[in-house]
């Protein structure tokens, strides 16, 4: 049986793991797939990490694994398929395996919002893509279309004008949500092009994506299309034993302390204001306190 089982491999879980096994206890990190510590791993670049002037979320996701694992806490690729409360925490996953643990800290995070549009999930990985980082370098030289007008949409824009042709960048409204000192590099850019007050209706293709067609009517040639309209909580496995906001976010302070004993959250699951790698790694390291805490009452019991 485990003292603590991390759900999530960002810098919540791990964070959170390093603090409980440094406190001596038995602690395993479960993560669905690799991707170089979650969300992070599609930052183009991270400047606002104290003490880290700029690297990019994958060099910083690397860091703070490769620091976890030389403390020598397990990391097992496994998907959680169920989580059952008896008088411990049982964990089911998708190899068949059950882990036992006295705590659980769910960090599981978020995940992109898709566009709900006809042909989407079709073209998923043949086109459509939801990290421009991470797939990016595929559209070399290519034509592709960026969705969204937060700092996620301008960055990804920014970041594919150096690899593409052309980039289009398509936002329902004509004012972005992201910062505007990006919007002005931008618009230096020449390969780019601002598609404002539109949205994409429809995708089509022969085997990949080739083109889009915007309510306006219009239709436009690309081979890549990236989408980035917001992230939404991974908190469906856990809605039974905790209290959500009406967006999916576990209700929880910063201490991580729900509303069933022994389950803590951390990271962008949980409600907050900001959701950054900084907030998320202080969300990790407080509710292993909790966590520990925890645990000392119920060695007394
Ligand atoms: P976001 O700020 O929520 O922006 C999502 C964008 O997608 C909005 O412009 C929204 O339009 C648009 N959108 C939402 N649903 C849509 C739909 N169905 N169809 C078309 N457009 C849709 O999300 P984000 O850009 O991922 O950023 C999330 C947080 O991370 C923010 O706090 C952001 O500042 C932060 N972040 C920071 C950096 C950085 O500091 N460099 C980089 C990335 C992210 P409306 O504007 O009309 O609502």
């Amino acid at each position: 049986m485990y003292e603590t089982v991390v759900i999530g491999s960002g810098p919540a879980g791990l964070s959170a793991a390093l603090y409980l096994k440094r406190a001596g206890k038995d602690v395993i990190v479960i993560e669905k797939e690799y991707e170089g510590a979650g969300q992070i791993a599609r930052s183009i670049r991270v400047e606002n990490y104290l003490g880290i002037q700029a690297l990019s979320g994958e060099e910083l996701g690397e860091r703070f694994r490769q620091h976890v694992l030389s403390e020598n806490i397990p990391i097992l690729e496994d998907e959680v398929t169920d989580i059952i409360q008896k008088e411990i925490w049982l964990v089911y996953l998708s190899s068949g395996r059950k882990l036992e643990t006295k705590t659980l800290i769910y960090a599981a995070g978020m995940v992109p919002g898709e566009l709900g549009i006809p042909g989407e999930k079709a073209y998923q990985g043949k086109g459509i893509s939801y990290c421009a980082y991470c797939d990016g370098s595929l559209y070399k030289g290519k034509d592709t279309a960026v969705i969204g007008g937060g700092d996620t949409a301008l960055d990804d824009a920014l970041y594919l004008s150096d690899l593409c042709r052309k980039v289009y960048l398509i936002h329902r409204r004509d004012e972005f949500r992201g910062n505007n000192a990006t919007v002005e590099l931008l618009k230096k850019r020449k390969n780019v092009e601002f598609i404002l007050e539109a949205s994409v209706k429809e995708v089509y293709g022969q085997r990949t994506l080739e083109e889009i067609s915007l309510d306006d009517g219009r239709k436009i040639s690309i081979n890549g299309l990236f989408v980035a309209i917001g992230s939404f909580p991974v908190s469906d496995i856990i809605k039974s034993y905790v209290q959500t906001d009406e967006n999916g976010y576990v209700t929880a302070g910063e201490d991580g302390i729900t509303s069933s004993p022994g389950l803590f959250v951390a990271g962008d699951v949980r409600t907050k204001k900001l959701r950054q790698v900084i907030t998320a790694v202080s969300d990790g390291a407080n509710a292993a306190v909790s966590a520990i805490q925890y645990l000392k009452f119920d060695k007394k019991r």
